[in-house]
């Protein structure tokens, strides 16, 4: 087994503080203060994909053989769209690892991935994310998941709950981007109103054929909420009663892709198979 050495090149930065007028030495600075403040704040806003989610991008620095400890070199990352990586914290008292999920990046530069990561106020590896210095080099392993893209199916329904969108968002590009396939995407995503990963891209994603895509927020009531222009959102949970009457009209041998927490991914399990599906259809990712 390989391990990867990847250098954080951004990730969401603590707001930059905005100069005080007096800062400014007036000497015509190129930049000057307040350019750099501008820059920066820009950064922090982009990076910064949801109120607990960030984007974070790494680039690749070396390899190393874990059993010789010898660095060897690569060309390029390899994974397939849906597979994850493990991430490796070495602190001064403890090491852990977590399971992260590459992102379609579009012209993503080549020996870079990003992740989009959602940070829990006492998560082990939130807290060392979050402290953790642009340019730092990270451990990773990977790639790990065995779930391969069927580009000839027919219909595909994805049922994502919170992080679990990153794994699916992948395979929705991939099969987007791949010009001979024909499959039909009918993506659920179930999330909180502060953390709607990938509104944006989804939204502008339903322009394809053959994309759709609902939003089921459960924690805001939709006055509370501004949608965009004909966005698709049903303010509820995703409930049984909906998931038995919409899947019977794909077929119960249709593929369905579930990615969320344990609980999630067991409750729509079950109500598929109560619904008679054919288990060797349903992919849960994890
Ligand atoms: C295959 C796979 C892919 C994944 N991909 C992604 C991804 O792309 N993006 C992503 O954001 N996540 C992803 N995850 C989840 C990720 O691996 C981590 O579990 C997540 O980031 C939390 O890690 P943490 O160390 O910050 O939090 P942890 O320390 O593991 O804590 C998790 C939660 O438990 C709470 N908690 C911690 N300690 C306690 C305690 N003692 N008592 C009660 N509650 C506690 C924390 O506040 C937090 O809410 C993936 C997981 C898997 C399995």
């Amino acid at each position: 087994m390989t391990i990867f050495c990847y250098q954080l090149c951004n990730k969401k930065m603590n707001p930059p503080i905005k100069p005080q007028e007096s800062d400014c030495c007036n000497s015509g600075c190129n930049p000057c203060i307040f350019d750099v403040y501008e820059e920066q704040l820009k950064r922090f806003l982009k990076e910064k994909h949801t109120k607990n989610c960030s984007l974070f991008t790494f680039e690749y620095v070396k390899q190393k053989n874990e059993n010789t400890n010898k660095e060897c070199h690569t060309l390029s990352i390899i994974y397939k769209p849906g597979q994850h990586f493990l991430l490796k914290a070495n602190t001064k008292d403890d090491h852990f690892t977590r399971a992260y999920t590459p992102i379609f990046v579009e012209n993503q530069k080549m020996l870079q991935f990003t992740v989009v990561i959602k940070l829990y106020p006492n998560g082990k590896m939130s807290k060392y994310l979050r402290t953790l210095p642009i340019d730092s080099e990270t451990l990773w392993r990977g790639p790990y998941g065995d779930f391969v893209i069927n580009f000839n199916w027919k219909n595909i329904t994805l049922i994502a709950q919170g992080t679990g969108i990153a794994p699916l968002y992948s395979i929705i590009c991939a099969i987007l981007n791949n010009e001979d396939c024909y499959t039909k995407l009918t993506l659920w995503f179930c999330c909180h109103s502060e953390n709607v990963i990938f509104r944006t891209e989804l939204y502008d994603l339903a322009h394809f054929w053959n994309f759709k895509y609902l939003l089921f927020i459960s924690n805001v009531n939709k006055e509370e909420f501004p949608t965009k222009y004909n966005e698709p959102i049903i303010f509820s949970r995703l409930d049984a009663t909906y998931l038995s009457n919409n899947l019977e009209k794909v077929g119960t041998d249709s593929p369905v892709l579930i990615c969320g927490n344990k609980l999630f991914c067991d409750t729509i399990y079950d109500t598929l198979h109560e619904c008679k599906f054919n288990v060797d259809n349903i992919f849960v990712l994890k």
